[in-house]
């Protein structure tokens, strides 16, 4: 399709690859890539169309990315695979707000796809490329959700997969999806960034395909979160979107969604992009407060008992910076008590999330504290993983026993613990405990 093609987004740079050229940083500079097209697209009629398509029994149409297949670089005739990913709930969360100090706030579940976190958007698209390329082996460096992720749609097609997880550190709930989907689990003494460094090596083999979210057709399949949330909004644009920031992903693929989106006149501005880290896992906040010295420094030791976003050197660090610079949002970081607090309020609102996902509760709340969100803007925060992805940090939270990775104790401030009943308790006593809730 000579639509579509490779580019590389560093300014000074640019060079252009074929769309199915086998490539994942640029050869020439060693630059991120994006899809690009070469015409615009007419978007007359295609907010008319993508709602027809709910109602569709056509599994492209059933797909909350392809129903929006218009913006992916794939052609109709394109085999894809996809387990129904996308369609997630717009929740309004009002115990949150107020925990915020907000009127309104609402949650972008991402932790309803298939396996339970945002990554199934982009994977559908990535492994539907896997398998225009003839790959034979996937592989990617996980945390966990990627590799749940990628285990299951490489299951779905038929291709090998393999995973390289940082041992001890992945969470059991993660672990077990990889292995039930049948996917070679290879766990390594290291963290995620050795995991990363190792499966660069791997993937020079032309057989082997890799889908981190340094592949650009991972970040295409994500964008379409920001078409569907576009649309879910009736096409009002919020004033923020708040997303966690671990290998940022996340901020790098709502930046290319809202842009495509302004270019072709659907919606007329883009939300200010706001990433928040862990404290003890934040080199991009650190950027962010001296992007004046220009050079970005990975952390070497990043800790966070919010695994997902346990990372110290993002691939998509120039992407997720473009989003926020060009949308005017910031980069914040919190703590993990303010984590954890954060996770067990948005549980009160009957939403579960994973640890990582609360921080952008927490850092909304700082951010409307600095005023940097005003009480009368609209907020969204994406939620990136489901609850049941870490239940022993849900546990020991309710329970006050959750330890923090530097030994100190977290408090469990809203917490929750299961009361003991005796056999021999009397009937009277029981209804007792009850009156008291
Ligand atoms: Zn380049």
């Amino acid at each position: 399709m000579p639509n579509y093609y490779q580019q590389c987004i560093a300014p000074d740079c640019g060079a252009e690859f074929d769309l199915d050229a086998r490539l994942y940083v640029c050869s020439r500079c060693g630059g991120l890539l994006d899809i690009e097209r070469r015409e615009a697209i007419d978007s007359a009629s295609l907010r008319d169309l993508w709602r027809q398509r709910r109602t569709s029994l056509d599994p492209r149409d059933r797909s909350g990315v392809w129903r929006f297949r218009e913006f992916l670089p794939f052609t109709e005739e394109t085999e894809i695979v996809s387990l129904g990913e996308g369609n997630t709930p717009l929740y309004n969360a009002p115990r949150s707000a107020d925990y915020c100090r907000l009127p309104q706030l609402n949650l972008k579940h991402q932790g309803c796809n298939p396996t339970g976190s945002f990554k199934d958007t982009g994977m559908t698209a990535a492994v539907t490329q896997a398998r225009k390329l003839g790959a034979r082996l996937v592989v990617c460096a996980s945390t966990g959700n990627t590799a749940a992720s990628l285990a299951a749609y490489a299951a779905r097609s038929d291709l090998l997969c393999a995973i390289i997880v940082p041992s001890g550190q992945v969470s059991h709930a993660k672990l077990a999806q990889a292995l039930d989907y049948g996917a070679k689990v290879l766990e390594v003494d290291g963290n995620f960034d050795t995991c990363m460094n190792l499966i660069r090596e791997l993937a020079e083999d032309e057989s082997v395909y890799l889908v981190n979210s340094i592949n650009p057709f991972r970040i295409e399949g994500q964008k379409t979160v920001a078409f569907e949330l576009a649309e879910q909004l009736e096409w009002r644009v919020p004033d923020h979107l708040v997303v966690p920031g671990g290998n940022l992903g996340n901020s790098s693929a709502f930046g290319k969604g809202f842009r495509d989106l302004v270019a072709c006149g659907l919606i007329d501005r883009q939300p200010k992009i706001t990433v928040i880290q862990a404290e003890g896992a934040a080199p991009f906040a650190r950027f962010y407060s001296d992007h004046a010295h220009e050079s970005f420094v990975n952390e070497e030791h990043p800790q966070t008992l919010a695994s997902a976003i346990k990372i110290g050197a993002p691939v998509s660090w120039q992407k997720a910076w473009r989003a926020v610079r060009e949308t005017g949002g910031s980069v914040v970081t919190v703590t993990e008590q303010e984590i954890a607090d954060a996770k067990a309020v948005i549980g009160r609102d009957g939403i579960g999330c994973e640890p990582a996902s609360a921080t952008t509760v927490a850092g909304i709340r700082r951010l409307v504290d600095a005023r940097v969100i005003k009480g009368n803007e609209t907020v969204v925060a994406v939620l990136t993983g489901h609850v049941l992805k870490d239940t022993d940090y849900v546990m020991k939270y309710h329970s006050d026993e959750l330890v923090g990775p530097d030994g100190e104790r977290i408090v469990g401030n809203f917490g929750n613990s299961p009361i003991r009943v005796a056999v021999s308790q009397d009937l009277q006593d029981l209804q007792d405990i009850l009156k008291i809730l």
